[in-house]
């Protein structure tokens, strides 16, 4: 887009705000009125291509449902041919994130933006509405320092959910996941973005995650254990009150009326906080004075440069997550992962049409995996094998094969001359 461009004669087009992974967002001016605004460009080619358009037509569902002072308002819609254009509110202090980036904030900060974040999210639940992908990325800054949630474009409605009325697709980024949308058992949209809200508080105050490991399977495993430690500076309030948010049972985890009882949300606000605070302390000094009684590889993950990372730059960063070796003999004798950018759909159509070509039986399960066997019986009996997709992001997903039966050189045999090629097109490297 061209600089000063006039958007349908109404909004004068600015700089460029930012970016995501398909929309660029301009400063802008509405015209008529003089409201500055900021107006996300969205590619619709993009959008079909990548099978988007229903969670964008979400999106602007959800955003008209809510409104409050802490999420970011969306004004008006518009469509060309090719671009859906999204008339948001301004948020003039950028990202959240820039202020944890200069140093950890004090608790007392902290807790200003938490008690936004949580007055939101509280809100959105008692309209039905579950964010759930709450990170530090979608929290931005008005003028007056107040918190605006911002991009709906992961939440699900009350009526997604299945009958047993828990949300089905995992989804978000994984360092800000709960560990019960990572298994793909069903969640509770709302127990999740309680988990989401947790790991954003020990970010703010800690000014690096609670759980990072360089390798992305690693990572899941400290979240489902919520293995994590706070740095000494933490008060013991703010201890106990991530104690009961980060807590792997989301059937014990505390909820959000419990969360507002607790002795730290409910410290009063002191007058400098209601001002700007940051602890003015540079990246080096975060992380030698705050991080004392953190562990060995964890003391990396206060790094102010990896706090700022996405799922998908952690996943590109992650040696441990090497693509390349996913189909490595470590890898094949009884299983074998990779990760891809297509749908889940898209795969699990990929995978039948695969057992069709190698002539095996394709069941799915009513967990949702997809079940492949050898219609002859081998040295071990049938082979079989489970398939199973697990949705990071949209439009990424890990994809797990595993033998449940049947001889392991027949398994590797039939993996490589049969499954893995056939697969080369879908894997995302
Ligand atoms: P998004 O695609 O919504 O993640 O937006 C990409 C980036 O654009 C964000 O991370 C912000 O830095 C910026 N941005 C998005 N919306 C706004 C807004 N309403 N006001 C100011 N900056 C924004």
């Amino acid at each position: 887009m061209e600089e000063r461009s006039v958007l349908m004669g109404r909004y004068e087009i600015g700089r460029l705000l930012g970016q995501g992974t398909f929309a660029k967002v301009y400063y802008s001016r509405n015209l008529a009125t003089g409201q500055t605004v900021a107006i996300k460009v969205i590619d619709k080619d993009k959008i079909v291509k990548t099978g988007l358009m229903d969670q964008i037509k979400r999106e602007i569902s959800i955003m008209r449902l809510v409104r409050h002072p802490n999420i970011l308002q969306l004004f008006e819609v518009m469509a060309t041919k090719n671009k859906i254009y999204f008339v948001l509110e301004y948020a003039k202090g950028g990202e959240l994130f820039n202020k944890i980036a200069k140093g950890k904030l004090t608790e007392e900060a902290a807790r200003k933006y938490f008690q936004q974040l949580i007055g939101a999210v509280d809100y959105c639940h008692s309209r039905g509405v579950y964010h759930r992908d709450l990170k530090p990325e979608n929290l931005l800054l008005d003028e007056n320092e107040t918190l605006k949630v911002s991009d709906f474009g992961l939440s699900a409605l009350a009526e997604s959910k299945r009958q047993d009325g828990l949300l089905h697709t995992a989804c978000g980024t994984p360092a800000y996941v709960a560990p019960e949308v990572l298994s793909r058992k069903g969640y509770n949209g709302a127990q999740a973005d309680v988990w989401s809200c947790g790991v954003i508080l020990f970010v703010l105050a800690a000014s690096y995650l609670p759980f990072h490991e360089r390798n992305l399977i690693e990572m899941y495993k400290k979240i489902s254990k919520a293995q994590y430690r706070c740095p000494r500076s933490f008060s013991a309030e703010l201890k106990e009150l991530l104690y009961g948010i980060l807590n792997p049972d989301p059937n014990t985890r505390m909820p959000i009326s419990r969360i507002k009882r607790s002795a730290w949300y409910r410290k009063p606000l002191g007058l400098a906080v209601l001002k700007t605070e940051i602890v003015n302390k540079t990246c080096t000094e975060a992380t030698t004075s705050g991080l004392i009684d953190c562990v060995g590889s964890e003391r990396n993950q206060g790094s102010l440069a990896l706090a700022n990372l996405n799922a998908f730059d952690i996943i590109s960063l992650s040696t441990g997550f090497d693509l390349s070796r996913l189909f490595d003999e470590k890898y094949s004798q009884r299983g074998a992962r990779f990760t891809s950018n297509q749908s889940a759909e898209a795969i699990f159509e990929k995978l039948k049409e695969l057992a069709r070509s190698l002539k095996l039986k394709v069941t799915k399960k009513d967990d949702g995996v997809l079940k492949l066997a050898t219609t002859k019986e081998g040295r071990k009996g049938i082979l079989e094998l489970n398939a199973e997709i697990f949705e990071i992001a949209p439009s990424f997903v890990l994809v797990e094969l595993k033998k449940t039966n049947g001889d392991t050189l027949e398994y590797q045999k039939l993996m490589t001359d049969g499954i893995r090629p056939s697969l080369e097109d879908i894997v995302w490297a």
